[in-house]
């Protein structure tokens, strides 16, 4: 999509690979604004492909992450509808509350992938 204007927008890719540390190439001639995604791309089958336990399992956790926006949204217009600060501030703790488990979960079972793929070459 040459010409949009969407500059350094993208997704995030990390420089190696989450499971087996491998670097995730760039994008040689991929325009600005398109590099981020083609990357992205280049990581997503990097993982399909090596890693397609830990593919299966990011996209189900991917998906996970966007459970608490349930609670927080009909909590959130509760508190509008009644003009509720104190609903307000639970809203946002019931937003914010169910990532500390998820994001220690979620380094538990990259560590259990990462083991993995040292010990016996598949994760
Ligand atoms: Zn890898």
């Amino acid at each position: 999509m040459p010409g949009v204007p969407v500059g350094d927008l993208g997704p995030f890719t990390p420089g190696r690979c989450t499971v087996c540390r491998a670097p995730i190439p760039k994008v040689e001639d991929a325009g600005p604004g398109v590099e981020k995604w083609a990357r992205n791309l280049n990581y997503m089958n990097h993982l399909e492909k090596y890693h397609p336990q830990y593919y299966k399992w990011g996209k189900r956790y991917t998906n996970t992450l966007y459970l608490p926006f349930v609670p927080f949204l009909i909590l959130g217009s509760a508190s509008v509808m009644m003009k509720s600060v104190p609903l307000i501030v639970v809203a946002m703790a019931a937003l914010g509350a169910p990532y500390v488990p998820l994001l220690l979960y979620r380094s538990k079972k990259v560590g259990e992938f990462r083991e993995k793929w040292k010990q016996i070459g598949e994760a």
